[in-house]
């Protein structure tokens, strides 16, 4: 089982082929590996691996669960610098987990795969990339991951609008944002992220939203910074987790009497009814 003589030929043939180099396709590599297969290729269309890790770097880009639990759980890593790692840190460990289990050898950079077949007589997939690499094997993955490609909303007259235009997975940062007024559209995971960032250097910012979103503090304190920092933190949060949401977060966390408990929901940017409605009825449960 030895693929990687042979991949760098326009055709090859191996046991699997992973479609995508994020942490679902490094997953794989790296468990194959494990179980003594390494008769594999990665193909990536990327130069790099990381996936949505790569593709996004708006301001504020990090983690949005607790980096301890957002690593490999056969990789950890006790260092992280903050609770919810930023945006370099985690690329730089998915960096060190690719050096760490030598998975570079079996991946190929810029190779998108634009067409699979299976042949149900041989029992085999032919795999073809847009650069030409044509892939014959038994097994396909596709780890392509659901969010790494930008989603642009058809806004009527936006071909026409005259400011600068970007998607927040595709942040120009060579675009200086101080003083001008800007529309942020959506409240998900990256607006409430970048929103805070460019905030304090733009004239105005108006965010839109169409369905109100929950937001809580960010929390993400320097671990290590102070016990007590992290233990106050700890508190609200448990605090926070305790009063509404179940599974497995809830888990270990003791709900608060009722009269200690804070209002730690705060109403989102947006004066919408639908917000205000959410936040009154938060306060008083
Ligand atoms: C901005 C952002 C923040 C996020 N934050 C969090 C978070 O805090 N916590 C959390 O749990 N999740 C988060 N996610 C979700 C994130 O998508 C997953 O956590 C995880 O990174 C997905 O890994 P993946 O390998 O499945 O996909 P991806 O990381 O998307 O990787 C897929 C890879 O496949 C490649 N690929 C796709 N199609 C092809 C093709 N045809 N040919 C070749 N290569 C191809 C892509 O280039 C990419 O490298 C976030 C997502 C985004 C976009």
């Amino acid at each position: 089982m030895t693929s990687k003589a042979k991949i760098s030929a326009k055709t090859i043939s191996v046991d699997v082929a992973i479609v995508g180099a994020g942490f679902g396709g490094l997953c794989m590599a790296i468990k194959l590996r494990e179980a003594g297969n390494e008769d594999f290729v990665i193909l990536e269309k990327a130069a790099e691996v990381g996936g949505a890790w790569y593709f996004n770097g708006y301001p504020g880009a990090a983690c949005d669960v607790q980096s301890h639990l957002y690593s490999f759980s056969f990789a950890g890593k006790a260092d992280w610098s903050k609770r919810y790692a930023p945006r370099d840190e985690i690329e730089n460990y998915i960096l060190d987990t690719v050096e760490q289990y030598q998975l570079r050898p079996f991946i190929q950079f810029n190779q998108e795969v634009n067409e699979a077949h299976f042949d149900e007589t041989t029992g085999r997939w032919t795999v073809r990339t847009a650069a030409g690499m044509t892939i014959d094997c038994r097994h396909f993955v596709l780890a392509s991951g659901p969010l790494h490609v930008p989603n642009v909303p058809s806004i009527k007259g936006l071909k026409r609008f005259k400011g600068k235009v970007m998607h927040s997975a595709e942040w120009d940062h060579s675009y200086d944002l101080v003083g001008k007024k800007v529309v942020s559209i959506g409240t998900g995971g990256s607006a409430i992220q970048y929103c805070p960032e460019i905030a304090p250097k733009v004239k105005k910012l108006s965010v839109f939203q169409r369905s109100a979103a929950w937001v809580i503090p960010g929390m993400s304190v320097a671990i290590g910074e102070s016990s007590s920092a992290c233990s106050n933190a700890s508190r609200r949060y448990a605090n926070c987790i305790g009063r509404g949401s179940t599974g497995v977060m809830n888990r270990g966390w003791r709900r608060p009497p009722a009269r200690r408990r804070p209002n730690c929901w705060v109403p989102c940017a947006s004066s919408s009814s639908a917000c205000k409605s959410k936040t009154r009825r938060w306060r008083k449960s």
